[in-house]
């Protein structure tokens, strides 16, 4: 696209509209509804994927400049607090570990948490790990409460569907104007660029920019404007999900269970009266028959929907951005929901979009740039999922054997290496996944770093003794001090 073709952007479409859709929506129209004619397509014969449930502690920023009111979410969404991913058989059968959001003990300037630990393990006076977090020990105990200061960090499990009619309210009322039809044509202009979409009945929609939120679909960006897919399934097989809905049996666990299947893993999260499960599978290795009668037979409590079975390919469209056209949300790729990543980049892509907002005219600058960072992005998550697949003792089905004895990207090879032998972890700005992330998840699949930093040899017996001990009496301090994870979101969302 040349300077002189530049056309002002004044009528934006979404076409979609799940998760990603009304996001987008309802992000715009807060800052440039007045601006803007937008409108979104949906079709509620073609209905939304809606098991996007997990979420991370971002989505507070993005609920923060929405200035969404949390208890009144909550309320909205049947949502409840999530305080990390507990791990169940992935480094060996039978063993656990925890993925807490914020930081696990303390850290010195020098060198983190993960060095005093190593050290004080070898001396024979370090408890586990994640005894040193909070968010464990609360999560384990089953308590919650918002503490001051970040004590508590803290993401949602959610209603998906509940959650995209609530963003739906907010960007009704900031102007967006819903159609409901079912898009059965793009149509491009002579320049390449898209047109209009043509709706089933006729309608035709002009715009200047396009949203594609059209899920796996990918209908503007893949279908009409042909940009193709890079495929990640050499590193992450799993390919295919079954999703069932069961009835709360017991207290809503403020964190998410993934727990390691031969053939893939399984989700278990819980909203405020329902549980929400799902399989991630690899097809080649497990039948779809096979995959919903296992995880039917791993359920707890009464089922209330049909299983149903969903298929992708991990990876991500080559752009995201090309031409008058932005694909956001599965459209643009996919990577499975180990680590609840989905929302988090539906979040990323709709504050890029905003901050890089064309109203001038799409500029090939704008779309190089857009396209880097979101790249990056997702190139990192992706490291981190395969993370857990690569590094782990198990053998016992050809699922894991494939992936602990795969080539990983060479990005991962190197971190994993440097945290194997110096116990050492850097996180580069605008990494999703911090420093305590990346050594939960390694220490967690099984990799002791060979040595740590010599600043903790500075300690003796007795003040690392007390360093770790002193920490770990201030967590159980702390928890012993919350009430129920039930019994708060009850009060906090007003439910009887
Ligand atoms: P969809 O929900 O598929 O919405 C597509 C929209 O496009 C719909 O409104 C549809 O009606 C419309 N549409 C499509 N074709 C047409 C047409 N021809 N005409 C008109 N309208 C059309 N994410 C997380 O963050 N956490 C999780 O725990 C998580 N779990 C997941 C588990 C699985 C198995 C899968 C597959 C995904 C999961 N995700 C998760 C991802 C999450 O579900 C999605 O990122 C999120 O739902 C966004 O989906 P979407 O809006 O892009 O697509």
């Amino acid at each position: 696209m040349t300077p002189h073709t530049l056309t002002p952007v004044r009528r934006l479409v979404i076409a979609g509209g799940g998760t990603a859709g009304w996001m987008v929506a309802a992000l715009i129209s807060k800052v440039l509804g007045k601006q803007l004619d937008i409108r979104l397509v949906e079709s509620d014969e073609i209905g939304i994927v809606g098991v996007g449930e997990a979420t991370i502690p971002t989505l507070l920023s993005y609920h923060e400049l929405m200035g969404i009111q949390e208890a009144e979410f909550m309320a909205a969404t049947q949502a409840t607090f999530k305080l990390g991913i507990h791990f169940e058989g992935w480094r060996n059968l039978g063993e656990d570990y925890f993925h807490g959001f914020g930081t696990t003990g303390k850290d010195h300037w020098t060198a983190g948490f993960q060095h005093f630990w190593l050290k004080g393990r070898e001396r024979g006076l370090a408890e586990p790990y994640t005894n040193y977090s909070l968010e464990w020990s609360a999560a384990k105990a089953g308590r919650f409460a918002h503490l001051p200061k970040n004590g508590l960090n803290y993401a949602y499990h959610l209603d998906a569907t509940r959650y995209g009619q609530y963003l739906r309210g907010l960007a009704e009322a900031s102007g967006v104007q819903r159609i409901e039809g079912k898009i059965g044509e793009v149509e491009l202009a002579a320049s390449g660029d898209i047109a209009a979409l043509k709706l089933g009945d006729g309608t035709r929609i002009e715009g200047d920019l396009f949203i594609d939120c059209t899920g796996f679909r990918s209908l503007l960006l893949g279908q009409a404007l042909g940009v193709g897919y890079e495929d990640w399934s050499h590193w992450l097989p799993c390919d295919s999900a079954v999703a069932v809905q069961t009835a709360s049996v017991g207290e809503p666990l403020p964190y998410t269970r993934s727990i390691a299947h031969p053939f893939g893993w399984q989700w278990r999260i819980p909203l405020q009266g329902r549980v929400g499960n799902g399989l991630v599978y690899d097809s080649r290795r497990l039948s779809d028959d096979a995959a919903r009668s296992t995880l039917l037979a791993h359920i707890e409590g009464e089922t209330l929907t049909t299983p149903r079975t969903l298929k992708f390919t991990p990876g991500q469209r080559h752009k995201t951005w090309h031409r008058n056209c932005v694909a956001i949300g599965l459209s643009s790729g996919f990577l499975e929901p180990l680590e609840s990543t989905s929302i988090h980049l539906i979040q990323r892509s709709a504050i890029r979009l905003m901050q890089m907002f064309p109203a001038g005219g799409v500029r090939e600058c704008d779309i190089e740039e857009f396209n880097r960072q979101s790249q990056n992005e997702i190139e990192h998550i992706r490291d981190f999922i395969i993370l857990h697949y690569h590094v782990t003792n198990r053998r016992d089905a050809p699922l894991w054997q494939h992936c602990g004895s795969m080539d990983v990207p060479a990005s991962l090879a190197r971190r994993i290496e440097l945290f194997r032998e110096t116990g050492r972890v850097f996180h580069a700005a605008n990494e999703l996944f911090g420093e305590n992330s990346w050594i939960q998840v390694m220490l967690g699949q099984g990799i002791l770093p060979g040595a740590h930093h010599p600043t903790a040899d500075l300690m003796g017996d007795v003040e690392l003794g007390n360093f770790l001990g002193d920490i770990r009496a201030q967590v159980v301090r702390t928890v012993a001090q919350l009430p129920t994870h039930r019994a708060y979101v009850g009060s906090y969302c007003g439910v009887a």
